[in-house]
């Protein structure tokens, strides 16, 4: 009977496996078509001042809906687009719709637009720096308002000249932030290695925050380090009025989140944009209510 149960196990086991090899070919099929026809949409996260919750920026999130299999979430496509070389045409394609987007808002306000690079983009023949200064050069955005995102994972693996490539961007003027803080293996000497201007703390650091005091402490302790070491903080994943108080009560510059915003088609950052200049954004329920 053991016997008999483990076969059907073991036959359903592999009728998993079987449906997971297809469903990453077909998206791996898909995916290429959508880069080919240049379909990928990249929407914008506006990014808060907690203090003033005025918007100073955005950050640039790929959107991928195919005809068939309808919307994928990133976290499943951008992995394998990292396995299967799909993330050079990728990314250049979404560097670009974002940087030119975020040109055409600076007659606006001074917004800034992060864009997340992935570690692959690292080992690549065209060298990240002249992608990103071509990019610049052809939409018009002084660097100062581009912020290139990495993760922890880059700083660990083993990358031919990391240090002066990240410096580089730096020197052109870009921001560099290490985006989802705290979730990888991070030893803290990276923070003082690496030239970053920016800390994102990963929103897993926020989701107890309201029930856990250890949490909290922890929270805590990293934004005293950001501040010690004159790093920007931007919190992810603000859900709660509660958790952009306390962020900003300890000193938390600035944040993104559900609470604000979801990523949003450009027409629609740009509405926000707008209200947000006149005085009209709807985020009040975000800020404290005066006494
Ligand atoms: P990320 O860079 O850490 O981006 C933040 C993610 O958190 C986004 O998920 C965003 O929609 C989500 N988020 C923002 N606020 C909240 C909140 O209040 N609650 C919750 N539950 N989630 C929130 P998304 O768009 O699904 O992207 C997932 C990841 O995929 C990104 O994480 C990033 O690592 C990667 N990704 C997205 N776009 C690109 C891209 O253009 N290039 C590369 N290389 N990676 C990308
Ligand atoms: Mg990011
Ligand atoms: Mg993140
Ligand atoms: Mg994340």
């Amino acid at each position: 009977r053991a016997k008999e149960r483990g076969r059907n196990d073991f036959s359903f086991y592999d009728a998993e496996i079987n449906l997971e090899v297809q469903r990453r070919v077909q998206l791996d099929a898909r995916l290429r078509v959508a880069i080919e026809q240049n379909t990928l949409e990249v929407h914008y996260q506006p990014i808060l001042d907690l203090a003033r919750s005025r918007i100073i920026g955005a950050e640039a999130l790929v959107r991928w809906t195919d005809p068939l299999l309808g919307p994928v979430s990133p976290a499943e496509f951008i992995p394998l687009a990292e396995r299967n070389g799909l993330i050079h045409r990728l990314a250049e394609q979404v560097l670009s719709t974002a940087c030119a987007q975020a040109s055409r808002w600076q007659a606006i306000a001074p917004v800034t637009v992060a864009v997340n690079v992935s570690s692959a983009q690292f080992h690549h023949c065209e060298p990240l720096q002249h992608s990103i200064e071509s990019a610049l050069a052809r939409t018009g955005l002084a660097p100062q308002r581009l912020v290139v995102e990495v993760t922890e994972s880059l700083l660990l693996g083993n990358h031919k000249d990391l240090h002066s490539t990240l410096q580089g961007l730096v020197d052109m003027g870009i921001g560099l932030a290490i985006d989802d803080f705290g979730t990888g293996y991070s030893a803290l000497s990276y923070l003082q290695q690496f030239p970053f201007s920016e800390l994102k703390i990963d929103r897993s650091f926020l989701k107890k925050l309201d029930s856990d005091s250890s949490d909290r402490s922890l929270l805590e302790a990293i934004l005293a380090m950001a501040k010690a070491l004159s790093l920007n903080v931007v919190a992810e994943g603000i859900e709660s009025a509660e958790q952009a108080r306390f962020l900003r009560e300890h000193g938390c510059q600035c944040g993104q989140g559900f609470l604000y915003s979801p990523a949003v088609p450009a027409a629609e950052f740009e509405r926000l944009l707008r209200a947000d200049m006149a005085g009209l954004s709807g985020w009040a329920h975000g800020a404290e209510t005066p006494a």
